[in-house]
Order: structure tokens, then C-alpha cells, then sequence
């Protein structure tokens, strides 16, 4: 591979001034010691409440494992972005836990008023499930998402609660989060087509109405890790069409006006905002510092 050329002195900046997870392991913590205290609450409630702490495991996972104190972290350092993660950046993107709670109210509430069925009501997991939720996904999830995204950046009026998400310019797991309240009821409402339609058509599972969300948070975040774990040359493979890497969201990051899609760099292709220049380039700058062990 073409070895790039890296500042040095810039890459030594990549160290982290501030540990972002205590705070969130107190707050996770709280929610999931709230599970010793009331037996006695609607399983509505209860599901919300274990929907919303999936949620946080994840994120906080993701976060403690590349931005914490971990042999991870000092072993595959951020090598996309390479500017310091500050304090404000993590008291900025902690405020993001109430969006959470509320998605969790909204479990509950659906639940409740039986727009699906109770988790006892449903199978774990089913292969027309499986299909209904992939096809939603990539169908209209993607291609709301791909568009609502782009007029974002484009309509100046979206673009200003947009912003809240790009203030992050080294992005973390927990950047994945970060939106104020009003695009992240936007959000709600279109990750919940997959469960609602799995629902309609009769093929609800614990897969589409209780994982599905916490999944999505997963690859979210994997795109905000600032360290290219994919391997060499899967910007050139017939995967990459169907699934993104940190490099591609990246450079939505860095640039703005490119890479806006979701998780399928298709609908990027398909509508010309793909830069395969500017992600080949911070794709093999990544990997090249990894390599060369330069941080
Ligand atoms: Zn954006
Ligand atoms: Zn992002």
C-alpha cells in the first residue's frame, strides 16, 4: 500500500485530554440499580426502561473500549481525525442520555397501548421478520434518511439543528448520539418503520421491535470510532455499495458536503455525493499510520 505522508507533530495531538466515562458508568449505573428497587411496574414500563439501557450499553461500550483507559485505545489510536477529543466536546455529547430516556418512554408507551406486542406476545426471532426489517431497512430507511440528511446540510434552516451533531468534528461513539431533541424525534419516528410494518404484516419479533434500535446504534457508532478498522481494499470491494466504513463517515465529518448516507453507500452513488477520492485518501492515511505506529 502507498504510504502516506503524516505530520507528526499533529499526530501526537491525538492524545485524549479528558476520560469521558465515569460520569456516563454513574448514569448507567443509576438506571440499571434501578432494576433492585420496584418489582411491581407494567411491563410496558419495564421493556422501556430495558430498551433504553441496551441502548446505553452500547454506546457506552463502544465509548469506554476506543476513548477510554483501555489496551485498545493505546494499541489502534484515532487515526482519521487526529485533533484532540476535549471537555467540551464530552459535556456536550452527555447531554445526549435524556434523547435516550425518552425513546425509552416511547417503547413504553407503544407497548402500551399495543401498537406491538408485549415481549412475551412475540418469538425472539424469525427469518420473515429477519426479511421484513432488512428490506424496510434498506428501502425506505436508507433513502429518507439519505435525503432528509442532505437537505440538512443544504437548507440552511435544517442545517442549524444539524449543526448540534457536526460541532463533534473528531467524532466518538457517543457523537453517534448527539443531536438536539428535534432531529432525534425525527429519528424515532423513522427507525420505527421496520418494527411498525414487522408489526402490521404480522411478523413481530424481539428482533425488530426490541434489538433492532440498539443495533443500528451499534454500526451508528462503529462509524464515529475515528480509527479505520476495515480491511485493505474494501473501498474497492462489491460490499462497500451495501456497507459503509468509519473512513466514509469520516469524511462526511471532515468535508460536509459528501458521504451523507446512513449505512449504504449506495444511495450516495446513485445520487453523486460519494467521494471516493477524499475516502481512498483518509482511508490509506489511517491504515498507513496504524502500520507505521507514527502516534
Ligand atoms: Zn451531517
Ligand atoms: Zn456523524
Amino acid at each position: 500500500m502507498k504510504m502516506a505522508k503524516v505530520d507528526e507533530g499533529k499526530a501526537k495531538h491525538a492524545i485524549f485530554e479528558y476520560d469521558p466515562v465515569m460520569q456516563d458508568m454513574v448514569v448507567f449505573g443509576l438506571l440499571g440499580g434501578s432494576f433492585f428497587i420496584d418489582y411491581e411496574l407494567p411491563m410496558s414500563v419495564q421493556m422501556g426502561r430495558i430498551f433504553v439501557l441496551l441502548r446505553m450499553a452500547v454506546a457506552l461500550g463502544l465509548q469506554t473500549l476506543f476513548y477510554g483507559e483501555t489496551i485498545i485505545r493505546y494499541m489502534y489510536p484515532s487515526t482519521l481525525n487526529l485533533r484532540a477529543y476535549d471537555k467540551a466536546q464530552h459535556e456536550r455529547e452527555s447531554i445526549s442520555w435524556p434523547s435516550l430516556l425518552i425513546s425509552g418512554i416511547n417503547v413504553s408507551i407503544i407497548l402500551a397501548f399495543k401498537v406491538i406486542p408485549l415481549p412475551h406476545e412475540m418469538p425472539i426471532f424469525t427469518w420473515p421478520s429477519l426479511l421484513v426489517t432488512l428490506a424496510m431497512h434498506a428501502g425506505p430507511v436508507e433513502f429518507l434518511y439519505y435525503w432528509t440528511h442532505r437537505y440538512a446540510h443544504e437548507i440552511p434552516s435544517m442545517y442549524k439543528i444539524h449543526k448540534h451533531h457536526h460541532l463533534s468534528i473528531v467524532p466518538t461513539p457517543k457523537t453517534g448520539l448527539t443531536f438536539l431533541w428535534s432531529e432525534h424525534v425525527f429519528y424515532e419516528a423513522l427507525f420505527a418503520l421496520p418494527p411498525l410494518v414487522c408489526s402490521i404484516v404480522g411478523v413481530p419479533t424481539l428482533m425488530s421491535s426490541l434489538f433492532y434500535i440498539p443495533i443500528l446504534d451499534f454500526v451508528n457508532q462503529i462509524g464515529h470510532i475515528n480509527l479505520e478498522i476495515f480491511p485493505d481494499g474494501y473501498l474497492d470491494s462489491i460490499l462497500l455499495p451495501l456497507f459503509y466504513c468509519p473512513s466514509y463517515h469520516h469524511v462526511h465529518h471532515k468535508y460536509f458536503k459528501y458521504n451523507y448516507a446512513l449505512f449504504m453507500p449506495i444511495y450516495d452513488m446513485m445520487f453523486g455525493t460519494y467521494s471516493e477520492k477524499y475516502t481512498k485518501r483518509d482511508f490509506e492515511n489511517a491504515k498507513s499510520l496504524l502500520y507505521t505506529k507514527k502516534l
